[in-house]
C-alpha cells in the first residue's frame, strides 16, 4: 500500500489498525471469511474503471473486448462448480441478487412466502421492515418449537392456503440441513417458483459438505463473500428444473438484473468471482469446506459440555446458534465481552425469543474464517475453552485477551 500511505495515511493507517485487528483476534461471524489474496488483487484491479452496461456480447458501451471473455469466464465457472445451466454473475450483492427474483417472477402485490428473520431467515425473505414485505404479500414461516427445524408441516399448510408465486428458502441463523426435495415438492404442489439462497453455505454446497438445492428448485440465489470466500458479491442461477418450468426463467434473471434493477455491473467484482470460483473447484477446497463442518460440530461439542444450550441441539453446518438464558448473560453483553477477548461473534435473536430484538437471549458463531486460517478439532477444545472462561467470569477477558493473540501467531492469515 506505499501509494495510498504516500497520498492518504488517515485511510492507510485505518486498513493497517484493521489489519493487525485481523491478525490478532478469531473472527467468528459465520458470514465472514478471509478472501484470498488473488481475490483481492483482482478486486482492486483497474477494472473498476469501466462500464459494461448489458452482458456479453450485447453491451452499451465500447471498449469491453477483455470484458466479454471475463464475464463468460465467470458465469462458466459458476455453472460448472454448482452444476446449472444458466448464471447471472452481475448481482451486487446478496440482496439485489434476492431483489432480482421477485422482479423476475413476480408483479407488485403478489403473494410470496419465506422464513421469518426471528426465525433465522433473511430480511429480502419478506420481513416486514423490507421491500419484500412492502411491494409483496409476504407470507412468514418458522421452525419448529421442539426441535428448532424448519416446519415443514406449516409451510405445506401455509401454501396450500396462500397459493404464493414464489416460496424463498435459506437462512442466515439455522445450524441444520435443508430437505430441499420436500421443500421442492411443496412448492410443486401449488405450483409456485421455489427460490434456495444458499448464501450461507454456498461453500458447503460447492465443496460437497451440504446437499446442494439444485436438482429440486427453480433459482439458486448466494452470495460470494461467506462460506464461498470471495469478494462481497452475489449470483443468480437458474436450475434444468427451472427452465422445464419456464422457458424464458433464465432470460427473465437477466432482464431483471439488468435494466429491471441496476446499472453497470462491478467488473472487478465479477473478476474477483470468478477468482473465486476457479479457487472453490480445487481439491483443497472441498478439504476446505468439510473442515468447516467438522470443526463446527468440534466446537458444539465441546460447548455442550460446558453446559451451553444450542439450538436444535448442535450444528451440521458452519453455524451455531446459542441460547444463553440458562447463562445468565444477554447476547449484548456477551458480544461486547467476547470481543475484547478477542473472540469475534454476534448477539442474535433465538427461535421464540421471549427478549426484545435488540436484546437478543442468543448469540451466533461459525467457523468458516478460522477454518480459513487452518485451525482444526484441537483449536476449537482450546476456543471452546476460552468462550466458557469469558461467559462465566468477566475477569477473565483479559487473560484470555493475551492467550488469544499469542495463539492467532501460529494461524497466519491467507498471504
Ligand atoms: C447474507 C445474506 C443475504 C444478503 O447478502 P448481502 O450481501 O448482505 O446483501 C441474503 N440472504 C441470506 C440468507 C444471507 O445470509
Amino acid at each position: 500500500m506505499a501509494k495510498l500511505k504516500k497520498q492518504d495515511s488517515q485511510i492507510a493507517k485505518l486498513i493497517d489498525l484493521e489489519t493487525e485487528r485481523q491478525k490478532t483476534s478469531l473472527e467468528m461471524i459465520p458470514s465472514e471469511n478471509h478472501s484470498s489474496p488473488a481475490v483481492r488483487e483482482a478486486l482492486g484491479s483497474i477494472l473498476t474503471d469501466k462500464y459494461a452496461e448489458g452482458y456479453p456480447g450485447k453491451r452499451y458501451y465500447a471498449g469491453l473486448k477483455y470484458y466479454d471473455v471475463l464475464e463468460d469466464l465467470c458465469r462458466d465457472r459458476a455453472k460448472k462448480l454448482f452444476k446449472v445451466p444458466h448464471a447471472n454473475v452481475q448481482p451486487y450483492s446478496g440482496s439485489p441478487a434476492n431483489a432480482a427474483v421477485y422482479m423476475a417472477v413476480c408483479e407488485p402485490g403478489d403473494t410470496i412466502m419465506g422464513l421469518a428473520l426471528p426465525m433465522g431467515g433473511h430480511l429480502t425473505h419478506g420481513w416486514k421492515v423490507n421491500f419484500s414485505a412492502k411491494f409483496f404479500k409476504s407470507v412468514q414461516y418458522g421452525v419448529d418449537e421442539k426441535t428448532h427445524l424448519l416446519n415443514y408441516s406449516e409451510i405445506e399448510k401455509l401454501a396450500k392456503e396462500n397459493k404464493p408465486k414464489l416460496i424463498f428458502v435459506g437462512a442466515t441463523a439455522y445450524p441444520r440441513i435443508f430437505d430441499w426435495k420436500k421443500l421442492g415438492e411443496i412448492a410443486d404442489s401449488v405450483g409456485a417458483y421455489l427460490a434456495a439462497d444458499i448464501a450461507h453455505i454456498a461453500g458447503l454446497v460447492a465443496g460437497g459438505a451440504h446437499p446442494s438445492p439444485v436438482p429440486f428448485v427453480h433459482i439458486v440465489t448466494t452470495t460470494t463473500h461467506k462460506t464461498l470466500r470471495g469478494p462481497r458479491g452475489g449470483m443468480i442461477m437458474v436450475t434444468e428444473k427451472g427452465l422445464k418450468k419456464d422457458p424464458d426463467l433464465a432470460k427473465k434473471i437477466d432482464k431483471a438484473i439488468f435494466p429491471g434493477f441496476q446499472g453497470g455491473p462491478h467488473m472487478h467484482q465479477v473478476a474477483a468471482i470468478a477468482v473465486c470460483l476457479k479457487e472453490a473447484g480445487t481439491s483443497a477446497f472441498k478439504k476446505y469446506a468439510n473442515q468447516i463442518v467438522k470443526n463446527a460440530k468440534a466446537l458444539a461439542g465441546e460447548l455442550k459440555k460446558y453446559e451451553f444450550n444450542l439450538i436444535s441441539g448442535g450444528t451440521e453446518n458452519h453455524l451455531l446458534l446459542v441460547d444463553l438464558r440458562n447463562k445468565y448473560i444477554g447476547g449484548p453483553e456477551a458480544q461486547d465481552l467476547l470481543e475484547e477477548a478477542g473472540i469475534t461473534i454476534n448477539k442474535n435473536t433465538i427461535p421464540f425469543d421471549p427478549a426484545p430484538p435488540f436484546k437478543p437471549s442468543g448469540i451466533r458463531m461459525g467457523t468458516p474464517a478460522i477454518t480459513t486460517r487452518g485451525m482444526k478439532e484441537k483449536e476449537m477444545k482450546i476456543i471452546a475453552g476460552w468462550i466458557n472462561e469469558v461467559i462465566s467470569s468477566p475477569k477473565n477477558v483479559r487473560k484470555v485477551r493475551e492467550e488469544i493473540k499469542k495463539f492467532c501467531k501460529k494461524f497466519p492469515l491467507p498471504e
